[in-house]
């Protein structure tokens, strides 16, 4: 660490009071489970995008015990388009818990919260922070961002050396007094001034002790994850279509790449369709441009095979089948590129070939 100065809560503080953001809709009635909600969310994505996403959560799992009784497909449905569902998964087993083992309430030590599925160290230190007024500590990607800069800490956030040190940096830079309004501050700073690539220093209060603005380092700090190829994964999609208005659908494993979401079924190959209309029958009518989905690991380039449906009876022969109304009026949670081909396959239903 280069710095000399560490920082001071104070400036953040008052920087917070007058240009903070003080009307998101988790800053409201602000409660345990409107914080853990909102954290979760907020993982990996952006406030503008999370806030709709929030009060629909919201509007239908307004406490942990609505939450805890609904189906998991239910709080899919809510997720769909929101990505990485583990999260949404999660979600829903720790709303169990909270409710089975906590008497609905959430546990206020941050071992107990620790404990709890998909509430990490950071998570539980803005729910004890943000919600319950304990001195909790928060290192999301904001805060990283601003502690690679102020500190000029020239290594990958990601490698255990680097998140020790910057976990230690927060642990002794966070006050004891207003932590909620510290933690607030710290991760507005992050998300509104010291943004990825236009960092706003001239306003930002931690400029006179800020390393990476002092080096003119803004805009190689902080550094980025070592970029490495992603492999390639093909698959074709089946839009098994039986009528101008829905579509077949199976639910895949509940573990592993989007688990307990719905899908289109699927086959490797041209020859393990042919196997498959062969079960299934149908016949092909088409086929569109590959679409890319683009994972943390690797690239999934799908096909999407247009078949018309055979005998439909003959189709729904296992559990975890559906025919699927395409208007979207069955809730279930769908992955991004299905609810994407469902959807361009309800545009196209009058122009082309659903009849
Ligand atoms: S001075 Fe600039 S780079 Fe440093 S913390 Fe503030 S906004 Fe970020």
């Amino acid at each position: 660490m280069n710095s000399q100065e560490p920082i001071e809560s104070g400036a953040v503080l008052d920087w917070y009071h007058r240009h903070g953001r003080h009307d998101l809709p988790w800053q409201q009635d602000t409660t345990p489970y409107r914080v853990w909600v909102s954290e979760i969310m907020l993982q990996q994505t952006q406030v503008s995008t999370v806030i709709d996403y929030y009060q629909r959560f919201m509007d239908r799992f307004p406490d942990v015990q609505s939450l805890a009784s609904a189906p998991l497909d239910e709080v899919l449905h809510l997720w769909t388009g929101l990505g990485y569902y583990a999260r949404a998964r999660n979600l829903h087993k720790t709303a169990q818990a909270v409710c089975e083992q906590h008497d609905g309430q959430f546990p206020s030590d941050i071992e107990a919260l620790i404990a709890l599925p998909g509430i990490g160290r950071s998570t539980a230190g803005a729910i004890l922070a943000l919600a319950m007024g304990k001195r909790g500590v928060i290192l999301d990607g904001n805060v990283k961002r601003v502690l690679c800069r102020y500190y000029a800490i020239n290594s990958w956030s990601g490698e255990s050396r680097t998140l020790a040190q910057l976990w230690q940096i927060a642990e002794d830079i966070t006050p004891h007094n207003q932590v909620a309004a510290y933690t607030q501050a710290m991760m507005d700073l992050g998300a509104t001034l010291c943004t990825r690539s236009k960092p706003d220093c001239p306003r930002c209060p931690l400029q006179t002790g800020c390393q990476a603005r002092l080096l003119d380092m803004t805009a190689v700090l902080p550094v980025s994850k070592p970029k490495k190829t992603l492999p390639q994964k093909q698959t074709l999609m089946i839009l098994y279509y039986q009528d101008a208005t829905s579509v077949m659908l199976q639910q895949r494993q509940a573990t592993g790449l989007w688990g307990g979401l719905w899908s289109l079924p699927e086959c490797e190959d041209d020859a393990a369709l042919v196997d498959w209309l062969q079960r299934y029958g149908g016949e092909r009518v088409g086929q569109w441009p590959v679409l890319r989905h683009t994972f943390s690991h690797f690239h999934l380039d799908i096909t999407p095979v247009l078949v018309r449906a055979g005998d439909p009876d003959r189709c729904l022969d296992s559990a975890g089948t559906l025919w699927y109304p395409l208007d979207h009026s069955v809730k279930l949670g769908l992955a991004a590129p299905v609810k994407k081909l469902l959807d361009r396959l309800a545009s196209y239903q009058n122009e082309y070939l659903l009849t």
